[in-house]
């Protein structure tokens, strides 16, 4: 009888042993290799972005991105021949403190007067990424924002997920507006942008590969935020945004804080002075250009 002889028992052990040893060593051996890919493809396209000058985007890497840059596949990439920017390198900062780049996004709104007075009697610059707006008290803010030596990023014409992410047609035909309109009042043509709901969303999933590449190809930087002030929710207080973005900030080098500007957004509002006051010593405040490096999510950012 084999089942339970001694026999039987010796085999079971030395199979257990081997399997103990076989199991680890393969998986080592598969990891450590996965490990050397990721790490060649990281250093591949650090190569790639560094001399081509394009933003580093981890999403990108392996994917030769020359050919969606170059090559005219779509027809969509000969609309709107004025709807392009010219891009900058990026610049390693310059600074001994860390840096802090307020954005303000969805306005202007019946809140942004008091933004832009808060940030103009602290001499602080920041990063407006704006919206349409169809009231008449509002039409002025754009200018004001630029003439104040603020950013005047765009955030879409009608942020209506459902249309805007429709497809890569229906994104650039919104974007197209918004572009012209700021173009129009102010005389600025907008080289820095944020998706709605950030670059990578449950919205674009089917889309954002081939979006982001077109806007990354008609020379648009995209800024996603690595600190978020927590007042896209419904329940928060000024009390709660304030150390949110200031334990946010505390613990980065540079920091993208995404803010509101909308006209419910009073409570950021009201927050504002007391971030500046807890920051200013430490950090330094800037505005967002096109050569600040971007943050940008992934797509396992994403999925988390
Ligand atoms: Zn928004």
């Amino acid at each position: 009888m084999y089942w339970g002889s001694v026999r039987f028992f010796k085999h079971l052990i030395l199979s257990t042993v081997a399997l103990m040893i076989i199991v680890p060593t393969v998986l080592a051996v598969y990891f450590g290799m996965e490990n050397h890919r990721s790490k060649q493809l990281a250093e591949e396209y650090k190569k790639y972005a560094s001399e081509s000058q394009l933003p580093k985007m981890e999403y990108l890497t392996g994917v030769d991105y020359s050919e969606v840059i170059t090559v005219p596949t779509f027809p969509y990439q000969t609309e709107y021949p004025d709807m392009y920017a010219e891009r900058s390198a990026f610049v390693e900062e310059d600074s001994e403190k860390p840096v802090v780049y307020l954005t303000f996004d969805d306005g202007p709104s019946a809140n942004t007067e008091r933004v832009l007075d808060i940030l103009k009697a602290n001499d602080i610059k920041a990063t407006f990424f704006v919206v349409n707006s169809d009231i008449e008290a509002h039409q002025y803010l754009y200018k004001r924002i630029v003439d104040e030596g603020h950013t005047l990023g765009l955030h879409t014409y009608s942020h209506q997920y459902l249309n805007i992410y429709r497809s890569v047609e229906d994104y650039l035909a919104d974007f197209d507006k918004i572009f012209t309109k700021v173009y129009e009042l102010t005389g600025v043509k907008p080289t820095v942008f944020r998706f709605p709901g950030g670059s990578i969303n449950v919205y674009n999933q089917q889309i954002y590969f081939e979006l982001i590449s077109e806007m990354l190809r008609r020379g648009f930087v995209y800024y996603d935020w690595n600190v978020s002030s927590g007042d896209a929710g419904q329940t928060y207080t000024s009390a709660a945004i304030h150390q949110t973005v200031v334990n946010g900030a505390m613990t980065k080098d540079k920091s993208i804080v995404l803010m509101h500007d909308s006209s419910t957004k009073y409570a950021t509002a009201d927050a504002l002075q007391s971030i500046i006051d807890s920051l200013k010593e430490t950090h330094e405040f800037r505005p967002i250009t096109n050569s600040v490096e971007p943050t940008v999510f992934t797509y396992e950012d994403n999925q988390r």
